[in-house]
């Protein structure tokens, strides 16, 4: 298959890429399947194989002419192509047996995962799938009118006109248009369409219905987004501008997880000819943030349990959050955490709280912020040097060790804490960073 020029160097730093196996497999046959209706038992599954992520779809060995199948006119099955039935794993693992949902399908047409959604819902909730092209809306309104289900609505609107029904979503499904290069394979027509500036043009459309649709998600409520396009600047990359500039978590699927041919990304899932049965897709699942809820999630500062051997060393662990964040581990003020993601989200932040320290193997390793704050418990074991021993603390000596006690220590002058000393059988290994070192002769 010849690619467009500039297409296989474009994808050459995408997660999961392998340029030899992927122009190979594109030369294979396309696997032809079809998700079966779960309420009209008409089409034979036996001896078919099944799509390993979506429990209604098969593989077809070949492609029948599906014209000339009245069970397919009944709406027995529908033709869909394996990787994009991925949004039923997605879904069963955010909501278990819970039905009474409310989905928009924002970009719906033909009605690929509509009549998924309209099957997964089994007549319980809402389904609106929506297509803003006008014909190509009545070709989903017909495949929704063949799938049965009464609780659907099918609609013809721009996804700005959506925003206006405010938090009314559970689940926004977007499947957004995109430079397709996923579809290649199948479609090799689609090629002729593809450039690094159609790529760029589909990412900001992408932005822009994102944007658009986003007041109709509930506080709290799913986003699927989906594109069959390779391209980050269209994938990992508008995954981080939602979960950054729209305010969202990016979630996982245990069960995407325990397939192995899926590779897992930074904002999702990647499924590629040459490594999973069907075509090119990218899968992202994030939930939308509730108000108030910013700082913990959305700056990826998570709250974690204060381990035993930190928690000892303070006066009241109970006031403190601790949080991996990019500095490190962090230990901040309960009472003064809010607005914090305001702070950490416009400015370039050098330091947050208290940096706590790294636990290596099973002991605890306490940073040198740690010593010099105010959160200490007074039954930390400490040192008391003398203006000598100081001084050379200072400089980043190790002292001997004429106090006999081990293990980590304050090093104090005059009652005051400089620093961490690792205190061995005869000698104390010197905590102090190497920046805060005394360069100065100081004569001792
Ligand atoms: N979800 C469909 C399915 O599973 O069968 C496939 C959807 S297709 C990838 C993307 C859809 O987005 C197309 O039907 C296209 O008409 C629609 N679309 C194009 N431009 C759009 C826009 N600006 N806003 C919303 N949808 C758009």
């Amino acid at each position: 298959m010849q690619f467009p020029a500039g297409y296989l160097d474009h994808l050459k730093q995408a997660p999961g890429f392998d340029v030899e196996s992927f122009q190979s497999a594109h030369s294979d046959k396309v696997p032809v399947s079809v998700r079966i209706h779960p309420r009209k038992p008409a089409f034979k599954t036996e001896n078919l194989e099944q799509v390993k992520w979506c429990k209604e779809g098969f593989y077809l060995p070949q492609r029948p002419d599906f014209t000339l199948d009245p069970i397919f006119h009944a709406g027995a099955y529908y033709v869909q192509e394996a990787s994009s039935m991925s949004i039923q794993k997605a879904l069963e693992d955010q909501f278990g047996s819970e039905r009474n949902l409310r989905i928009l399908d924002l970009c719906a047409a033909p009605g690929g995962k509509s009549t998924l959604l309209a099957s997964w819902l089994n007549g319980n909730g809402l389904l609106v799938a929506n297509e803003v092209i006008k014909p190509r809306a009545s070709i989903l309104k017909e495949n929704l009118d063949r799938w049965g289900f009464t609780n659907v609505v099918v609609s013809n609107n721009d996804p700005r006109q959506f925003g206006k029904l405010e938090g009314f979503f559970d689940v926004i499904v977007v499947d957004a248009p995109c430079s397709g290069s996923g579809m290649f394979r199948k479609d090799p027509e689609a090629m002729k369409h593809w450039s690094e500036d159609a790529v760029a043009h589909c990412s900001a459309r992408q932005e822009r219905i994102l944007e658009d649709v986003w007041p109709a998600l509930k506080p709290g409520g799913l986003l699927l987004y989906s594109t069959c396009s390779y391209s980050e600047s269209e994938d990992e990359q508008i995954s981080q501008w939602i979960a950054e500039d729209l305010e969202a978590e990016i979630l996982k699927s245990v069960s995407l997880d325990e397939i192995p041919e899926i590779i897992k990304t930074s904002g999702g899932y990647r499924f590629y000819p040459n490594k999973t049965k069907g075509e090119g897709y990218y899968l992202s699942i994030l939930r939308k943030l509730e108000e108030g809820e910013d700082f913990e999630e959305r700056l990826k500062l998570k709250n974690m349990p204060l381990p035993d051997a930190l928690g000892d060393l303070l006066e009241a662990p109970d006031e403190y959050h601790m949080y991996e964040t990019h500095l490190g581990q962090i230990l901040f003020p309960k009472a003064s955490i809010e607005g914090l993601a305001s702070i950490m989200k416009h400015l370039h932040v050098l330091k947050v709280g208290t940096l706590a320290g790294e636990l290596k193997g099973k002991s605890f390793v306490p940073d040198h912020e740690l010593a010099m704050s105010l959160v200490l418990d007074v039954t930390v074991p400490r040192l008391e040097l003398s203006k000598e021993e100081a001084l050379r603390f200072l400089k980043k000596e190790a002292l001997p060790n004429r106090f006999g006690s081990q293990g980590w220590h304050l090093m104090q002058f005059e009652g005051l804490s400089l620093g961490w000393g690792n205190v061995l059988p005869n000698r104390i290994n010197n905590g102090l960073p190497k920046s805060w070192r005394i360069l100065k002769d100081i004569g001792v």
